[in-house]
């Protein structure tokens, strides 16, 4: 097993993690990233990003993250692909394992974002980011008068569908039960918006489109209550049924919120263990845009460097 030792490891490389190696590398931090399944994170999945600031006529995902990506490189951030699936923050330096190597550190910044939840449909593998999105704060502006459907029940799911009434031309909100499960607030919003309709009873059951351009046309849903399936004409599929954060391998590690978000001091990304920080979307709190991971990779960092100085 190949072993490597850092004063800081950082763990995920999406904004959070470039940015906190960014600024580690900067500080004579020496650090070493571990990139995880999905090198550059989420904004991978996506094509046009218009709200990160610094681009005139916007950017796209990839272009943006290999650009982190290449700032952390030429600063000296060591950036291995791999994945962390055991962890040891018993002892100290803390011990980071993958399936081939170890990663001994005296502190480390956690990154690892949350994924969203899909519905699971190979059809929906096809069409994501052609039509299928999991954000309409980042994507809704391009359905401007389009007919667009948001999937699911939750306060996400209402709070999409609401944003893109202000775009869309019309929004229908697919959801498989009789009841939301949105807060009575955000419901009552919805209900009184005449540019929502609600599909009850109901789910998705292929994703359907063009090959050559990729673009997403419709979709089949069924009546989970009658059994029957009708086919619907849309422009864009917005799917709001929860996400996950990226914490299995640090359960019972470290203090998680209910839904698995690794919990931070206040105003802080200092975690339950002394050393060990959290920063981006896997942190527990609300904003989950890429601007905001990337300050708090930064605030990371500097945190970091204040410990590691102060020990
Ligand atoms: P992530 O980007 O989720 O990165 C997590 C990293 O951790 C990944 O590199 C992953 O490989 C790694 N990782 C996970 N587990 C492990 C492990 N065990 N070991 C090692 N590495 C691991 N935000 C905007 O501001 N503007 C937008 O336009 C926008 N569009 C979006 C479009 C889509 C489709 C989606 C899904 C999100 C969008 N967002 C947008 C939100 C934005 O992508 C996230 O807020 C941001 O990426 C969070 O950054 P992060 O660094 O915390 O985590
Ligand atoms: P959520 O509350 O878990 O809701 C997910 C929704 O998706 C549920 O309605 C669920 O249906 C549905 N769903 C799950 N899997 C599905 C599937 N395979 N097919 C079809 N539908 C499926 O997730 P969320 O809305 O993202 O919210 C997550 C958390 O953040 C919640 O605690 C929420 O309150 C909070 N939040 C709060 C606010 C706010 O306060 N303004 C805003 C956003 C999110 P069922 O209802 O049948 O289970």
């Amino acid at each position: 097993m190949t072993q490597y030792d850092s004063k800081l490891l950082i763990i995920g490389s999406g904004p959070a993690g470039y940015t906190a190696g960014i600024y580690a590398a900067r500080a004579g931090l020496e650090p070493i990233m571990v990139s995880g399944f999905q090198p550059g994170g989420q904004l991978t999945l996506t094509t046009n990003i218009e709200n990160f600031p610094g681009f005139a006529n916007s950017t796209d995902g990839n272009t943006l993250m290999l650009a982190m990506k290449e700032q952390a490189l030429n600063l000296g951030v060591k950036i291995i692909e791999d994945t962390i699936t055991e962890v040891n923050f018993a002892q100290r330096p803390f011990i980071c394992k993958s399936e081939s190597k170890e990663f001994q550190a005296d502190s480390i910044i956690i990154s690892t974002g949350a994924s969203a939840r899909w519905l699971g449909l190979e059809s929906e593998e096809k069409f994501r980011g052609f039509g299928i999105s999991s954000c309409a704060t980042c994507d809704g502006f391009f359905y401007r008068n389009k007919e667009v459907v948001v999937v699911g029940g939750g306060n996400t799911a209402v709070e999409d569908a609401l944003l893109l009434s202000k775009f869309a031309k019309h929004v229908t909100l697919i959801h498989r039960r009789d009841s939301l499960r949105a807060d009575a607030a955000s419901q009552k919003r919805l209900f009184v918006n005449d540019k929502i309709s609600v599909i009850w009873d109901s789910v998705v059951t292929e994703f359907l489109g063009t090959e050559q351009p990729r673009s997403l046309t419709g979709i089949k849903v069924k009546n989970v209550k009658t059994g029957e399936i009708k086919e619907m004409k849309t422009d864009g599929v917005f799917v709001a049924v929860g996400n996950h954060p990226n914490t299995e391998v640090f359960k019972g590690k470290l203090d998680l919120s209910d839904e698995g978000y690794i919990i931070t001091a206040p105003d802080s990304t200092q975690t339950s263990i002394e050393g060990i920080f959290a920063a981006g979307d896997v942190r527990f709190g609300n904003y989950r845009q890429a601007i905001v991971a990337a300050g708090s990779g930064c605030i990371a960092a500097l945190e970091a460097e204040k410990f590691l100085q102060e020990k």
